[in-house]
């Protein structure tokens, strides 16, 4: 077989292959990063500008999936995710995240917020953690990207969207979000209403606070689904569209306030 018969055949046959988990899916990232940008400070659009160019947030939101196709960056595959033991409440949760070195989204985006500040990194190495922080802060805002032990962050969880087998992971992903038939700045300009308050108030909480949020909802998530396979449909989306879409609102005035603490 010649190669570029089997670089043609490679990539007719992906056409058919499952997504892997892409978090929140194309649409739910492009809405995270649309929502930060309308809450950019002057100075950090400034200094966002001079590091990603003309690439806005929506668009560098989606980089850190894209380069999961690439085996280099393999390493990066944990970064999209944390777990935790169950049942922990959000004292119990602060003290496992002041002691926890490993290599989860919780370290990995401050690790990230914190080399973004240092003035003497190269423009290509900010671009890369610039592109992976905005694409982490929407993950974790995805409620099963921050999953207790045991709900396997819902992947395991065979659901059937409308007449399509999938599993409740990717119907956080990327069904819910889809559902809605809005292209991202459509979706942006029905959700991204906030008052100056609800900025403060959601920009003030601590990345540990995300991610409890996160964590309590997951197990929800993971708890009501109680029959095997279960249909989802009409009725799901009914019932979580307003919480999927308060996640992707806070999940953007949330970045734009660590964006604008980082460039200031
Ligand atoms: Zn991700």
């Amino acid at each position: 077989m010649n190669n570029r018969f089997f670089k043609i055949l490679v990539l007719s046959l992906c056409f058919y292959c499952p997504l892997q988990s892409f978090a929140w899916g194309m649409y739910g990232h492009r809405i995270v990063g649309e929502i930060a940008e309308s809450y950019l400070s002057k100075k950090a659009k400034k200094e966002i500008r001079k590091i990603l160019g003309n690439e806005s947030l929506a668009m560098a939101s989606n980089w850190a999936d894209f380069i999961k196709s690439d085996t280099s960056y393999r390493y990066l595959d944990t970064w999209h995710y944390v777990n935790f033991k169950k049942g922990l409440n959000c004292a119990d949760f602060s003290a496992v995240l002041s002691v926890d070195t490993s290599v989860n989204a919780y370290t990995k985006i401050n690790f990230l917020a914190g080399e973004l500040k240092r003035q003497t990194l190269t423009n290509e190495t900010k671009q890369m953690y610039l592109r992976l922080l905005i694409h982490f802060v929407g993950d974790i805002h995805q409620p099963l990207h921050v999953s207790p032990e045991g709900t396997t962050g819902g992947n395991d969880i065979k659901v059937t969207w409308f007449s399509q087998a999938s599993n409740l992971h990717r119907v956080w992903d990327s069904h819910l979000v889809e559902y809605q038939q809005l292209s991202y700045t459509e979706h942006v300009k029905a959700i991204n209403h906030t008052t100056r308050a609800q900025r403060d108030l959601l920009q003030n909480q601590p990345l540990c606070e995300w991610l409890f949020e996160s964590y309590t909802l997951a197990q929800v998530l993971h708890d009501e689904i109680t029959t095997p396979n279960p249909r989802l449909g009409y009725e799901y989306n009914f019932k979580h569209v307003a919480t999927m879409n308060d996640q992707l609102l806070k999940g953007g005035v949330r970045l734009a306030g660590m964006l604008n603490e980082i460039f200031r």
